[in-house]
């Protein structure tokens, strides 16, 4: 990553948590962690090693030992970042290790206690006081929003029913950056709002989980702060400021136990420890600084955090440590994390007029209220001038909103007592007739409806533009008292001492590399004696370095095999469950099914999932899809086109086929030859040529059908139907 003028690397400091009770009890092993607070020095003790062995040492931007106070964290690592995020940066603090070495202590603490409050509510103090001290000329608007992210969903916490909603989706704005859709955000118009949103989110959080300490250190937390600030530039023209900070408690850095589970629970683990590992993987890559691809997307975090790290923002990460021995490993990885995190150059810069400003909508909401508002009461003033016999002169604008109100209120005062008497006159008017009077009341009345209506429709719009307006905050005003001078530049000193001791320390690390580097160059001998000595003792130094970076190293290779065994371990579980789905597919889905489903799927990158397509394109739909046929009107049901045709042409022989049915019962001819040899007629010749019935030994029968009985079972006998269409009029049709 190319170092450019405005570019700062992430402030990485370290915090130790005391020793606690159990630790304490299991014996006087003590603590591994040693602190060099004057030089931002960790020294870890490896308790398997032998003593020869020398111990591993980190330099950090702070160190904060088991006595270190909230305040000093705070004041030292944190205020400068607030301030900046309080002029237009974006800002980030993350809070990193292993479950239990006090993450969420060091972000959130016990945030009823004065000494106690982490870095999240000593954030809100800072904010809100800032303003209330700004000049007045500036205008504010905070915004609070809690999410946490679980098994690779993200979760709004403060939605009411945070258990049941959906997980919220990630999208890309090419001037803000990544941001979660749909996600609640509060205006907060004071610390005691944006403590209760606070606090509602930690419920929910508590609510979702079965056991706290399990959810909490598998999900990450992140409460996000945007502050919105307008000010008149130089220009005349009211210009925006959006600072934007991220507070992220992360899960804990423990590695999960992925050998030995199988199925869900594997995919469970391994989502765990995805966002953790792609943040691992993004850090790694932006500390190497060669390589070109930045693995953002491979997680939720990283795509949320892209901009904490190697972006636009200015970033803090707080790595805490236990001090026990029994977690040397994971110690010493964080150390080696949070080392590496370092060297990550960002590019922060002011965020000056965005086009998404909230603040910027709600002025020119305000404005527009209040000008609907003026021309509402405007209107009611010139209307009680015009009752009053004045004359309106228009120096409306000079007179103030209350002057304004109380006038508009007396109008209405005035007008409702001069309706009644009106009203009063007409009941009393003994010439006019009752119709009349009847009339002239109920108009009187309805003026009476209109003018309450009005009355009560600019109650309302007075109510939402106040609304509106208290939500925005004005620099130096209406939010918390005024904490007197001396308070103020106790805050003051305490950030200079702040500022001092975290330069100082920056001074001492530089001079120690100096030392290193001159003190041979310095050196004179007066003997080759004392040059031998001289020499030998710098040999041993540099020997002992070397073996320090010969053990870093097989550590770090050590670390790689374990994962990396890991990784195949994962592999193979992952494979064989591949072949039992395979199996299932190859042995239970019709090849022509399984081929269908494979064309109609498609990878969605952004939501990281499969997805159906529809089964016809969309652009596509209107012209392939056939609308369906409308009941043919008439009909009782849809009805073909080729039977439409066949009822319009008529009884025509051409469409006979269609809709054929011969409800009578087909005949025999009969079998029975009639004994009685007088009657002249045949039994197979009925006289009549009609087709009537003839009445012949108890047999009913249909000439036509005599006649050619076989030929009429087929549709398609043209012939046989003409005939029979003249001899017989079809039932059926
Ligand atoms: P994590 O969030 O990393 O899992 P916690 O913040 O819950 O860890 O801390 C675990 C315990 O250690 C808590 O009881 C907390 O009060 C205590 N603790 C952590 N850091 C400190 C500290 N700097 N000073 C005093 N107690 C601490
Ligand atoms: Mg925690």
């Amino acid at each position: 990553m190319s170092k450019n003028k405005s570019s700062e690397s992430v402030k990485v400091v370290v915090r130790c948590r005391p020793l606690n009770r159990r630790e304490e009890s299991n014996g006087p092993a003590g603590s591994i962690v040693k602190m060099d607070i004057r030089l931002g020095q960790v020294i870890l003790r490896n308790p398997r090693a032998t003593a020869s062995e020398p111990q591993k040492t980190f330099t950090f931007d702070a160190v904060y030992d088991a006595n270190s106070k909230q305040r000093d964290l705070y004041d030292e690592s944190v205020r400068p970042l607030i301030d900046s995020v309080l002029a237009g940066f974006n800002g980030t603090i993350f809070a990193y290790g292993q479950t239990g070495t006090g993450k969420t202590y060091t972000m959130m603490g016990a945030w009823m206690d004065p000494e106690k409050r982490g870095v999240i509510p000593n954030a809100f103090d800072h904010i809100f006081t800032h303003i209330s001290r700004a000049q007045s000329d500036r205008q504010y608007l905070v915004r609070a929003s809690y999410l946490e992210i679980y098994l690779e969903e993200v979760r709004d916490l403060l939605d009411p029913n945070h258990g049941n909603a959906r997980a919220l989706e990630l999208r890309e704005n090419p001037d803000s950056g990544v941001y979660v859709s749909d996600l609640t955000s509060c205006v907060c118009k004071s610390i005691k709002e944006i403590e209760e949103v606070m606090n509602v989110g930690n419920q929910a959080r508590a609510v979702g989980a079965t056991d706290m300490n399990e959810h909490s250190s598998r999900s990450h937390a992140l409460f996000l702060i945007t502050v919105e600030c307008s000010q008149p530039g130089p220009d005349g023209r009211k210009h925006i400021r959006v600072g934007r900070l991220n507070l992220v408690d992360l899960a804990g850095s423990e590695r999960q136990a992925k050998t030995g589970v199988q199925g869900e629970r594997l995919k469970e683990a391994a989502k765990i420890n995805l966002s953790l590992s792609a943040l691992g993987n993004v850090i790694s890559a932006l500390a190497d600084g060669r390589s070109s691809h930045v693995p953002y997307r491979d997680s939720k975090l990283t795509r949320l955090l892209q901009d904490s790290l190697g972006g636009n923002a200015k970033t803090v990460m707080v790595a805490t440590l236990g001090p026990s021995p029994q977690h040397y490993d994971e110690t010493l990885t964080t150390l080696r994390y949070a080392n590496r995190a370092k060297n990550i150059q960002n590019q922060p810069r002011v965020n000056e007029d965005p086009k998404d400003a909230l603040l910027r909508e709600f002025q020119m909401e305000i404005a527009r209220l209040r000008a609907q508002l003026h021309h509402r009461k405007w209107r009611s003033k010139q209307k009680k001038e015009q009752v009053d016999g004045e004359d309106w002169e228009g120096d409306g604008d000079e007179e103030t909103d209350g002057e304004e109100e109380k006038a508009v209120e007396e109008y209405v005062k005035l007008e409702e007592q001069r309706l009644e008497r009106e009203k009063q006159d007409i009941r009393e008017d003994q010439f006019m007739l009752a119709d009349e009077k009847q009339r002239l009341l109920g108009e009187k009345e309805r003026m009476m409806g209109d003018l309450r209506k009005e009355q009560e429709a600019t109650e309302q719009l007075t109510a939402k533009y106040k609304a509106m307006e208290s939500k925005l905050l004005v620099g130096g005003k209406n939010i918390m008292d005024h904490t007197n001078e001396q308070q103020k530049m106790l805050e003051m000193k305490r950030h200079e001492i702040a500022e001092q001791s975290s330069s100082e320390r920056e001074i001492q690390q530089q001079m120690l590399v100096q030392d290193e580097e001159t003190v041979e160059l310095r050196e004179t001998f007066t003997s080759l004696q004392q040059e031998v000595e001289a020499k030998t003792k710098k040999l041993k130094k540099l020997y002992a370095k070397l073996q320090c970076i010969k053990a870093e190293i097989q550590d770090v290779n050590d670390e790689h095999v374990r994962s990396r065994q890991e990784l195949e371990q994962t592999q193979n579980e992952l494979t064989r469950e591949l072949k039992f789905k395979y199996l299932i597919i190859e042995n239970f889905i019709p090849p022509e099914e399984k081929n269908k489903i494979m064309s109609r799927l498609n990878f969605d990158t952004e939501e990281d999932q499969w997805k159906f397509q529809p089964l016809v394109p969309a652009e596509s739909k209107s012209l392939q899809m056939k609308k369906r046929p409308a009941s043919a009107v008439g009909y009782k049901r849809p009805i073909s086109q080729y039977a439409r045709v066949a009822i319009a042409m008529g009884p025509h022989s051409r469409y006979r086929a269609e809709n054929i049915m011969f409800l009578e019962l087909d005949m025999t001819p009969p079998n029975t030859a009639s004994l009685d040899r007088s009657t002249d007629s045949e039994p197979n010749q009925s006289p009549s040529l009609d087709g009537s019935p003839t009445k012949e030994g108890g047999v009913r029968k249909s000439r036509s059908w005599c006649q050619t009985p076989k030929s009429i079972t087929s549709s398609s006998s043209n012939v046989s139907l003409a005939a029979c269409h003249t001899a017989t009029p079809m039932t059926a049709q």
